[in-house]
């Protein structure tokens, strides 16, 4: 077994390593001084659109898409495998506000590419993915209700309905990624066209809705843990009343919404994970830079054994986690997101759970610092902590994972 990267991955890893300390980290702080002189807090950054055109120009864009068997898709994308992208998608979790969009390789615009590279038609893919492609727009995915346990997607109760050449959308939907941002300009859309069809898995539908139809009302930002989360558009409560769009923006056929749900979500969670390790690994040397330089009872906080146990701890779970994530992208290049599947569950189960808690402990030893504006680690915090909920809950995971381990003892 081989655990070195191979020689495309190294040239990549390496430009990317440079380009975080030479654009991304100085432009942090630029882009929340921006943003507090912006019109709205939900405009875009000067510095964000700077970055993209620098990644642009050196190869850095797009490296996430590969094609629905997990073969590297270069007609679209950077021609990459998962098992090439994970230790990018690693580093740019390092600054997860600002390097995913910098290299267009942002949740949820990448899921929503892959839906519409894998089951777009041309006229979709070139109306919608060219422009996402390009990074000329965002786009949101609109499943998620306020009303029913949306973890369960056959209880959404969004209705597509067919009336002639058009279908009309209504539903209300919340915790909509992206959807603050006023360059998103389309989402997609998962509702039910056949709500009282027999088989529970075929009454969904998804539907491409341009931001500008009447009777979308795009309607407040939620929250994350007092977090807005401006930097990726924030999480929208979005209401669709009587939405009329084209039956041309269907998606596939009517009655697919599931298994393009299903889909979606495989590469969406790996990426996830590996950029979660990155975070942890920004964590981890936060607290050494810090423990280092503080002194606490007449000695470095470096020196007392507890914090020793943090940093060594964080170290053999982030190493861990990073085998089973590479074992996982690896699985999916070579048997299929299906295949993959428990790993990918797996790895969604196990990774925002240990890294909460690495960036708890370096919180903890950042003291007052730690909950603080000034370091990144309390928001760095609630974003790990809602992946535990995001793309699916961890008991969602561990039940379905389950099964398939018992199913061997029945
Ligand atoms: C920051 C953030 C961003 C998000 N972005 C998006 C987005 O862009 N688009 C979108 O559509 N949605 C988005 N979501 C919503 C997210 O996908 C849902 O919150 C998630 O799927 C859970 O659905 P729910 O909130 O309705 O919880 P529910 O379905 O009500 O579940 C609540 C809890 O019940 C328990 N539970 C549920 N099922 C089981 C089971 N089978 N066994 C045991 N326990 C169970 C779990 O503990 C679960 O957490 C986002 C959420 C957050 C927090």
């Amino acid at each position: 077994m081989d655990f070195a990267f191979d020689a495309r991955t190294e040239e990549l890893r390496t430009k990317l390593l440079a380009f975080m300390d030479e654009h991304v980290y100085p432009a942090e702080a630029v882009a929340e001084e921006q943003r507090a002189l912006l019109a709205s807090p939900w405009d875009t950054p000067a510095v964000v659109g700077e970055l993209k055109a620098e990644a642009k120009r050196q190869g850095l864009w797009n490296l996430f898409l590969v094609d629905q068997h997990s073969l590297p898709d270069a007609e679209y994308g950077a021609g990459l495998t998962n098992l090439q992208y994970a230790p990018l998608a690693e580093i740019t979790g390092r600054s997860p506000h600002l390097a995913p969009t910098a290299l267009n390789c942002a949740a949820p615009d990448t899921g929503n590419m892959e839906v519409l590279a894998q089951f777009g038609d041309e006229a979709q893919r070139k109306q919608w993915l060219e422009p996402l492609l390009a990074g000329e727009i965002r786009s949101a995915f609109a499943m998620t209700e306020p009303e029913v346990a949306s973890s369960d997607a056959t209880n959404i109760e969004t209705r597509i309905r067919r009336d002639g050449d058009s279908y009309v959308v209504d539903g209300r939907k919340w915790y909509i990624s992206g959807a603050m941002n006023p360059d998103c300009k389309i989402f997609i859309v998962m509702g039910k066209t056949d709500p009282d069809g027999a088989d529970i898995r075929r009454q969904q539908s998804m539907i491409l809705v341009p931001r500008d139809t009447p009777g979308v009302e795009v309607r407040r930002a939620m929250q994350v843990y007092g977090y807005e989360d401006h930097s990726h558009g924030g999480h929208a409560e979005v209401v669709f009343d009587g939405v009329r769009v084209p039956a041309s923006n269907l998606i596939g056929e009517e009655g697919g919404g599931f298994a393009i749900a299903q889909a979606r979500l495989g590469p969406g969670r790996i990426h996830h994970c590996m950029r979660l390790i990155g975070m942890a690994e920004r964590a981890v040397e936060l607290t050494c830079r810090r423990a280092v330089s503080r002194t606490a009872f007449g000695k470095t906080l470096a020196q007392q054994g507890v914090v020793q146990n943090w940093i060594a701890d964080a170290r053999v779970t982030i190493e861990q986690l990073r085998l089973l994530v590479l074992k996982t992208a690896w699985l999916m290049d070579t048997v299929g997101n299906r295949g993959a599947h428990t790993e990918i569950q797996a790895i969604k189960i196990a990774t925002p759970r240990a890294v909460v808690d690495i960036i708890d402990k370096a919180v903890q030893a950042h003291g007052a610092g730690g909950v603080s504006q000034d370091f990144p680690l309390a928001e760095l915090w609630a974003a790990a902590r809602t992946l535990k909920l995001a793309d699916g809950p961890d008991e969602v995971h561990q039940r379905s994972l389950a099964r398939r381990e018992l199913k061997k003892y029945l």
